[in-house]
């Protein structure tokens, strides 16, 4: 789900997108203020407060609690008017897994989509900066659809697409999604002021792909206003050249959105 700017409540949307239907958003960062362990040039959240970020008191994200009772209440109002929809999709603010009550309150959503929306599937897009903590992991789990962030296929690519807030390397993220039965992966790929779209860095995208063999490999390019304007998007054509490259060179499933 893409998020255009800051959500300024725990829930929003439905939007309807082609892959998931109609999804509710649910954001775990604060309703003003963007919590990220990235701080990728081209977010739509704008800029990561890298000290802020760095530090994160407990006290900026929202309760738990408070946010299961939106959703199960959202649900409940449209079971009443006869309203659905296909997905919940964890996404907003920044970065969910940096929510310190995450396992749980994937736990608890888990109840209350089988309790008021039991073919809904819960999606959660992560930057895979958490995958170290069990109750992070433990939390994806109970999502159908966990998404991973792969940009970048070297430590100093990492460094320029995503601006890691504390010490990530691609070392971190490949022992991470190892501990993971099945995973998603997106990737942005953008030219410009970074570029990680050119061929030398798609060659080695592709041999990290085939050695972490997401069930499927998303990629798409910016679209819409990104944090720093020297970010450009890379076209259609050249998304589809990449995919073809993946497909004969790793054999992993890919799927192009523009
Ligand atoms: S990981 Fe996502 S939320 Fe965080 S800075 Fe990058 S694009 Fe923005």
């Amino acid at each position: 789900m893409k998020v255009d700017g800051l959500q300024h409540t725990a829930l929003f949307g439905p939007v309807e997108s082609r892959r998931y239907g109609v999804s509710l958003g649910v954001n775990l960062l604060p309703g003003h203020y963007k919590i990220c362990s990235f701080d990728c040039p081209y977010c739509e959240c704008g800029p990561t407060d890298r000290i802020t970020s760095a530090e994160i008191p407990k006290r900026l994200f929202p309760n738990g609690g408070d946010v299961v009772a939106a959703l199960r209440n959202r649900l409940e109002q449209d079971r009443d008017s006869n309203r659905t929809i296909d997905a919940i999709t964890l996404a907003g603010n920044g970065e969910p897994t940096l929510h310190p009550d995450f396992g749980q309150i994937m736990e608890a959503m888990g109840r209350v989509r089988d309790a008021w929306v039991p073919s809904a599937r819960i999606i959660v897009l992560t930057n895979g900066t958490t995958l170290d903590r069990d109750p992070v992991r433990e939390g994806l789990m109970v999502a159908d659809e966990r998404i991973i962030k792969v940009d970048a296929a070297t430590d100093e690519m990492m460094a320029r697409m995503n601006c890691p807030v504390g010490r990530q390397r691609i070392q971190d993220l490949i022992e991470g999604l190892d501990r993971l039965p099945t995973f998603f992966t997106q990737t942005m790929f953008v030219d410009g002021v970074v570029n990680n779209a050119d061929d030398a860095h798609v060659a080695q995208w592709i041999l990290l792909m085939g050695a972490i063999r997401p069930a499927q490999a998303q990629i798409y390019s910016t679209d819409r206003l990104p944090a720093d304007t020297r970010v450009r998007p890379v076209s259609r054509e050249r998304l589809d050249r990449i995919a073809s490259r993946l497909i004969d060179s790793a054999g992993v499933p890919v799927t192009v959105y523009s």
